[in-house]
Formats: structure tokens, sequence, C-alpha cells
């Protein structure tokens, strides 16, 4: 379905980014992975999405905490796959912490990666898209860029604002052929979720087990995780024809947490 097409996934060499590259390219998109971790890693992810998928993949570890890293991911991508049709902003980072002890710098580094970082990859991005007259923006955002929760000022506000963000981007684009849209996905089992299963646990003087329970039913009458896997296809329907007058909307995949 989207064969032919160029798509930027950010922080795309763990868990949702992940997700979200194979799922594009297993539609036939070319790929520009992005994010941190061990380079044999990161270089087995890269190749076995080229393998299994028939596709180009490449890889760029831009810092995309620094905004002129962030536009030259873009300028790479165009440089080496020809062009950017899709742009998953998806790299973030989670800290916890009460208001009044929150480390500056926490803040900082988490507006910087979860919300700047979409303003500037969007900013370099679009005029391409603009110019050939299609392009697809999809922003990770979270249930948390809906609703709140204690401990995460940083990280609801940056959430907050990339809806924002998606709004006036989608705004900005609407008759053109390029939609903006943001996926907020309640609990994904991912190594960034990972870390506040550990904490809850050790915290609580619970089993992990127990703590991932809690942890779940705490937010989420259906008490399931959603898997990568199904974030990865709504990325793909928000990518698909059926999406073209779809702009400016989260969709909310969140086991219910929102609707109480
Ligand atoms: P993760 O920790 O598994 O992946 C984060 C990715 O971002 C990694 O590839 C990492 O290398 C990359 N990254 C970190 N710092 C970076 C930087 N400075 N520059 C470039 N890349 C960087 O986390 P995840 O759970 O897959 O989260 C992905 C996105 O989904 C985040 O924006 C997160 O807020 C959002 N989200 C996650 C959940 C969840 O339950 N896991 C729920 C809602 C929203």
């Amino acid at each position: 379905m989207l064969k032919g097409r160029v798509a930027i996934v950010t922080g795309s060499t763990s868990g949702i980014g992940l997700g979200i590259a194979r799922a594009l390219a297993a539609e036939g998109c070319d790929i520009m992975l992005n994010g941190f971790g061990d380079p044999c890693e990161i270089e087995k992810i890269r190749a076995g999405i080229e393998k299994e998928l028939a596709v180009t993949a490449l890889y760029n570890g831009a810092d995309l905490s620094k905004g002129e890293q962030c536009a030259q991911l873009v300028a790479d991508a165009q440089k080496r796959l020809g062009k950017v049709d899709i742009l998953v902003n998806n790299a973030g980072i989670q800290h916890v912490s009460p208001v009044e002890s929150f480390p500056v710098e926490r803040w900082d580094a988490i507006i910087a990666l979860n919300l700047c970082s979409a303003f500037h990859t969007i900013r370099a991005a679009l005029p391409g898209m603009q110019a050939r007259g299609w392009g697809r923006i999809v922003n990770i955002s979270s249930v948390h860029g809906l609703v709140a929760s204690v401990n995460k000022a940083a990280y609801v506000s940056a959430k907050h604002g990339l809806l924002g963000l998606t709004k006036v981007v989608a705004l900005e684009n609407a008759g053109k052929g390029i939609t903006c849209n943001a996926i907020c996905p309640g609990w994904v089992l991912t190594p960034l979720v990972q870390k506040q299963i550990e904490m809850k646990a050790e915290k609580q003087a619970v089993s992990l087990q127990q703590a991932e329970r809690d942890l779940l039913i705490e937010k989420e009458p259906s008490g399931t995780f959603t898997s990568i896997e199904e974030i990865g296809a709504i990325a793909v329907f928000l990518c698909s024809n059926a999406a073209q007058n779809m702009t400016g909307i989260p969709i909310a995949n969140d086991g219910g947490w929102t609707a109480q």
C-alpha cells in the first residue's frame, strides 16, 4: 500500500517506534531509522528490516533533543532516500517526580525531545511535502496528551503541547494533501514503561508481576497492554487513503483510560 513512499520514524531503535517502522516497511515503505542503542544491535535491526521486508532501511543517530540535529535528520533522509513522505515523531523519554523536586535538567530534556523535536522535524519536512502535494505526519502523543497523572509534569506538558502542534500543522496544511494526526496510547509494554513497573515494585515492595497488574488496573479498565503491533497498524491506517480526510485529531488506544 505504501510502496514508493519514504518514512522517517524517530526513536525507532526500540519499543513503539520500532513497531511503527516495521509496520510501515511491511507496507513497502523505505525507512529512515533513528534512536540510540548498541551499534551492533541497531545494525541487526536495520539489516533485518531490509532482508525480511524487501525495502531500503537506513539509520541516522541524530540526538533529537538538539534542534539542529532534527533538521539534519530530515536533510539526511531527503538526500539518501530522495524525499520524506511520512514523518512519525515518536522519540520520547519520561521522568517521574513531584513538581517541587522535579530536576530542572529533566524538565528541559523532556520538553526538548518530546515536544520541540517534533516542531523541528515537521518544520524541515513540510516544504518537500507541500511541493509534492502529499504528506502524512503522525505524532506519538499519549493519553497524557489528553489527561494528567501525578508526578509527570514535564511529560504531560509536552504531550498536551504536541496535540496543540498537531492541530496547528493540520489546519495550516488542510486541503494540501497533507494530514497531521496524533496517536495517544495508554500503557504499552516497552522499556520506557518497564522502568516505571520496576520503580513501582521497589517502592511498594511487591513482585514485578503484581506491580504490572497494579499499574494497568489503576488506569485501564481493559486491564491489558496495547501492543506495539497495534500502534503500528494505527500508524499505517493514518497513512492510508482511507484516512486522507482525517486530520488534526488524537486517536486514543488506551483500554478505556480516557473514557472514565
Ligand atoms: P522506548 O524507550 O522503548 O523508545 C524510545 C526511543 O526514543 C528509543 O529508540 C530511544 O533510543 C529514542 N530516543 C531517546 N532519546 C533520544 C534522543 N535524544 N534522540 C533520538 N532518539 C532518542 O519508549 P516507547 O515506550 O517505545 O516510547 C515511544 C513513544 O511513545 C514516546 O514518545 C512515549 O512517550 C510514547 N508513549 C509510550 C507509551 C508506553 O506505554 N510505552 C504510552 C504512551 C505514549
